[in-house]
């Protein structure tokens, strides 16, 4: 599979996808949705443990339980589509092996997960555990420390910066990924788009500096209008927990979000965050 594919997006728009049937079925139908729901539960329980359990409060069990959840996570997409199975012998036939593959998975996770603990804990645990006595996991030694209240977490400050954040981002990703992923180094970003029909399993599908650039520059951008601009760990946090899950599941097959139509059509969306929304799919 050369990479031409990836600099030329317009050649592959003639017959399908962006402009040609409106919705793509959903092939899993119910069950779909059911796993869709299950991720879903799984990513923000995920970077809530992150902050519950800060390093020095047993953060190791929310580091360890990360990875077995993905685990599981991708163990239910591989039961219940097709797709991870064909996207895995589709890696191998572009010389993408076993190890390389297991290899990606691993890295992906450090950079994305152990990363997203990695700054929770040293930018807004302090300021965000709203953890007090009494609660479930008492028995695992998490003390409780500030109060942030639901009108703060939910309330319209949050709101507007969390918009803030996301367009932070998503002027990080644009250009790195338009630029050079796709134009100055699609060699990089071609194990990813081996998977042209995505779902969650493509989501840990990257060469190592795929991920770096893919996930890095978001992350970079948005955590320096925190540190500078916003100074506010209560948004910051709503956004890693937030965007974790709206990159990741950008791959999902029931949702077909804009990214899943990147991979599907390579079409020209090359927003992962906000801009997304506005593309007219
Ligand atoms: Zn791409
Ligand atoms: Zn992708």
């Amino acid at each position: 599979m050369p990479t031409e594919f990836l600099m030329n997006p317009n050649d592959h728009l003639k017959n399908k996808g962006k402009y040609g049937e409106k919705k793509d079925p959903n092939e899993l139908g119910m069950i779909g949705w059911v796993a869709t729901a299950y991720y879903t539960v799984c990513y923000f329980f995920m970077n809530h443990c992150f902050i519950k359990f800060p390093y020095h409060t047993h953060g190791y069990w929310s580091l360890a339980g990360s990875f077995l959840l993905l685990t599981g996570m991708l163990a239910v997409d591989f039961a219940v589509s097709k797709t991870p199975m064909k996207n895995v012998e589709r890696l191998r036939a572009n010389g993408y092996n076993t190890q390389v593959q297991i290899g990606s998975f691993v890295w992906v996770w450090v950079v994305s997960h152990f990363g997203s603990w990695l700054f929770l804990n040293m930018l807004c645990t302090e300021m965000l555990n709203t953890h007090t006595e009494g609660d479930w996991y008492d028995w695992l030694g998490a003390e409780p420390v500030v109060e942030a209240s639901w009108y703060a977490i939910f309330g319209p400050k949050t709101l507007i910066y969390l918009a803030i954040l996301f367009t932070a981002a998503d002027l990080g990703f644009m250009p790195v990924h338009e630029y050079f992923l796709h134009k100055t180094a699609p060699h990089i970003h071609h194990m990813h788009h081996v998977c042209v029909s995505s779902s969650l399993h493509s989501s840990y599908v990257f060469h190592a500096l795929d991920i770096v650039c893919e996930f890095g520059t978001p992350v970079a951008t948005a955590t320096l209008t925190h540190l500078f601009i916003l100074k506010d760990p209560v948004s910051y946090y709503m956004w890693v927990a937030a965007s974790v899950w709206w990159y990741f599941m950008g791959h999902d097959e029931t949702l077909k979000m804009a990214h899943w139509r990147h991979h599907k059509y390579r079409v020209q969306d090359y927003s992962a965050y906000w801009f997304a929304l506005f593309s007219n799919n």
